[in-house]
């Protein structure tokens, strides 16, 4: 029995099985790849989900989590730090935030969901809109707006008043935003249905559509923050200021971060003392890895570097002409390879025997959302395994 073999079934006897018996188990990593427990290197174009954006074992983030975990780890919310006051800072500007905005910290996406649902019933009104396919986390709270009925249905009753529309429709959110809804919840682009882009109408009539009645826009910029479309955050194509966005998945490197910024000071007064909390959230470890993050993309021009490599890679498959091949769509190193046929699956594991990790995140598209420090050569070796990944899977 190999290593892996060994420690999957012990995995299996002793975790609850809500993750299914996962393919394989890794030791350690060096930028865009890592290494399973019998040795095999493979090129990771999913990055922890969209999280390591600075890639395994970047030296910026190793040392600001090893000096800082010598320092303080945790001290709480009675208590603050410098890395907290100096990343709430960081994240303000990088967001283009006006004065009056504010930064809360918790400790996942879910968590950032969770207070911006609070957030919106402080309006004084218990109306949610969400979108048909949206995922905005697996919290009892933020599961009421994930649209995904598997997911959701053998935990009803959920939190009432959550009604989704369609996507991308503008009509469906009209009708949708009267003056019950305290807020509307948008990601700026859908991960976990596809990598969907809705036009830059969409989010500027969802801006007009709110404001009209007085409800907030909520932009879930879990996934596609922190650089991964080629932009700080994804609203940031469109030229709208939402009244406020959730962060996480990239923003502590792989340590566990969640944030939610709240845009301008009326909507940043609407938590008051008392109102919320976390005991974990913000804690110096989690900020210094946070702060160290921000500035290692900003230093090696990684914002750019995503819209750069995700253009050559969409080029590149797309240059490849495979009959298999519909389309690619996405933004930055946000994208999903488009089938003709259910094959992502297939195509998945073929990739794995073959050393690359890529994400079949819907039966007819895979979904590649790699470490920001991807390089051309590295899309090169993925592109030019592919006809053979595809012709695997269809034989
Ligand atoms: C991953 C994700 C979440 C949930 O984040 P967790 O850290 O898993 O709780 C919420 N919204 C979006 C858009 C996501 O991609």
């Amino acid at each position: 029995m190999s290593k892996q073999s060994e420690l999957l079934a012990r995995y299996e006897a002793s975790m609850l099985g809500v993750f299914g018996r996962p393919p394989l188990v890794l030791t350690h990593g060096d930028g865009a790849y890592v290494w399973d427990a019998d040795g095999k290197r493979y090129l990771d174009l999913v990055g922890g989900i969209a999280v390591n954006v600075l890639g395994h074992g970047h030296p910026a983030l190793v040392s600001a989590v090893s000096k800082q975990s010598a320092e303080l780890v945790h001290i709480s919310n009675l208590f603050t730090s410098e890395p907290q006051i100096r990343l709430a800072e960081r994240l303000l500007e990088v967001a283009g935030a006006p004065e009056g905005s504010r930064v809360y910290f918790g400790n996942s996406g879910t968590e950032a969901i969770e207070a911006a649902i609070k957030l919106s019933r402080r309006t004084g009104r218990t109306g949610i809109v969400a979108a048909t396919g949206a995922f905005h986390g697996r919290t009892t709270g933020a599961l009421a707006l994930t649209h995904k009925v598997a997911y959701r249905e053998p935990f009803e009753p959920l939190i009432p008043g959550v009604t989704h529309v369609e996507y991308g429709d503008v009509a469906a959110l009209r009708a949708a935003v009267t003056e019950e809804v305290g807020a509307v919840f948008l990601e700026a682009v859908q991960g976990e249905a596809g990598v969907i882009v809705p036009s830059r109408e969409y989010l500027q009539a969802a801006r007009e559509l709110t404001s009209a009645v007085g409800a907030l826009l909520v932009i879930d910029e879990i996934q596609t923050g922190i650089g991964r479309t080629g932009k700080w955050f994804a609203f940031q194509h469109t030229g709208i200021q939402p009244d406020a966005i959730t962060i996480a998945k990239g923003l502590g490197g792989g340590v566990p971060i969640g944030a939610m910024v709240t845009f301008g000071e009326s909507v940043s007064k609407l938590l008051t003392k008392g109102q919320h909390g976390t005991t974990f959230g913000g804690n110096p470890l989690a900020c210094a890895a946070g702060l160290a993050v921000l500035d290692a993309i900003e230093s090696e021009g990684l914002v750019q570097h995503a819209q750069e490599v995700g253009d050559y890679l969409a080029a590149a498959v797309e240059g490849l002409g495979l009959s298999q091949v519909t389309g690619v769509r996405g933004l930055g190193l946000m994208r999903a390879i488009l089938l003709r046929d259910e094959i992502a699956p297939g195509v998945a594991s073929a990739a794995m025997n073959a050393g690359f990790i890529i994400n079949p995140v819907r039966p007819q598209a895979i979904r590649l959302v790699p470490p920001l420090v991807l390089s051309l050569g590295q899309v090169d070796d993925f592109v030019g395994a592919l006809p053979g990944l595809i012709e695997a899977a269809t034989a």
